[in-house]
């Protein structure tokens, strides 16, 4: 039986915000499999931030070729199979791009039966383990410290303020909305929370955190990361997880211009990637299940049904409409 595979690809590099022009939609016939691959029918894709930067430039990985399908996480079921690893009928999860159908030949995580794929896609995927090990390998906050978390109210943010409460810390969190710090405040237990478009986000950090901020949780860059830096503690940690703020730049922005004071402060500031502790992710996965089954850690996702909203899904995390994970139903 012949296959179509319904595709989102790229179809031009943009500059600035990602417009309709930048995809190219279409229908190809799915070809057969080589020795050792398999073919995934998906059924939900991870919209993350870091597509954005794999659709404009290399990163961590190789930038997403003109003409192939926009790179994504996502869930799916094996429907042909010419490895024995992975078996016709098992969902699998890995990099499987904005289409309906994908082959594979590795990387694949088979899913235990009975995961719910909008928890395996948040906070037991890349999402939930990005907060744990990002916060606790990291950035180390002790019981008694603060830590301040910019994108507080999304996917990752969220996730990583709850941690770091459960683990007696101080929190604070910076959102867009009063919407998203009331929701920070009194549903999830955060000590304070920042609204950083109507607030001054250097003078409010002071106010929040008055002996200064021991761990800067950043998913956001520029001046939001310069108004943390202003105000770290002796022997801060700064972890630098994403900086969306400047995702869409077509010209890089100036930046923190207070770096130096990371030497008065004795401060470190450390990126990571997730993919680097995959191989340890059971150990998350253990103990966020239990604060999950315990009540202690809650996690919203935000479904888009349908491949071809994926472009408008993608875009709803630069302007802060989405209200949890992002992810697209097929
Ligand atoms: P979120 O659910 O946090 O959605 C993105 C949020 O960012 C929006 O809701 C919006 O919230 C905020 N935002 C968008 N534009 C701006 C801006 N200009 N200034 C300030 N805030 C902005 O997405 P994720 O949880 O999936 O990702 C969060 C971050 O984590 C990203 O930077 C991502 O790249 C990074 N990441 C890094 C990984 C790693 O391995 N290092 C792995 C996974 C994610 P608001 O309304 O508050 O503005």
């Amino acid at each position: 039986m012949e296959r179509l595979n319904h595709r989102i690809t790229l179809a031009r590099r943009p500059s600035g915000v990602l417009t309709d022009d930048c995809f190219e939609v279409d229908d190809v016939a799915v070809r057969e499999l080589d020795d050792s691959e398999v073919l995934i029918e998906n059924a939900w894709l991870s919209i993350d931030p870091t597509i954005r930067t794999w659709i404009a430039h290399d990163t961590y990985l190789p930038a997403i070729e003109i003409g192939a399908p926009i790179r994504c996480f996502g869930l799916g079921t094996v429907v042909e199979s010419r490895n024995d690893r992975y078996s016709v009928g098992a969902t699998v999860q890995g990099l499987v791009g904005w289409q309906q159908f994908a082959v594979a030949r590795s990387g694949l995580q088979v899913m235990p039966d009975g995961v719910q794929p909008e928890a395996a896609l948040s906070i037991f995927g890349i999402t939930g383990l990005t907060a744990y090990f990002g916060l606790l390998d990291v950035g180390r906050p002790e019981a008694g410290e603060t830590v301040l978390v910019s994108g507080a109210a999304g996917a990752t943010g969220s996730i990583v303020g709850q941690i770091a409460r459960i683990k007696g810390c101080r929190v604070v969190g910076i959102a867009g909305s009063d919407e998203k710090c009331a929701w920070l405040t009194d549903a999830l237990d955060f000590d304070a929370a920042i609204n950083y478009k109507t607030q001054s986000v250097g003078k409010a950090i002071a106010e929040a955190c008055p002996d200064g901020v021991d761990v800067f949780f950043d998913n956001v860059g520029g001046d939001i990361l310069e108004a943390a830096i202003g105000n770290l503690a002796l022997h801060g940690r700064i972890v630098l997880c994403g900086a969306i703020s400047q995702y869409n730049d077509a010209v890089p922005g100036p930046g923190p211009r207070n770096l130096p004071m990371l030497i008065s402060k004795r401060g470190r500031m450390q990126g990571f990637i997730i993919m680097d502790y995959m191989r340890q992710a059971k150990e998350a996965i253990d103990e966020l299940s239990q604060w999950v089954a315990a009540g202690e850690l809650v996690f919203n996702v935000d479904v888009v049904d349908g491949l071809d909203n994926a472009p408008g899904a993608l875009n709803r995390l630069f302007t802060g409409a989405n209200t949890g994970k992002m992810m697209v139903r097929l």
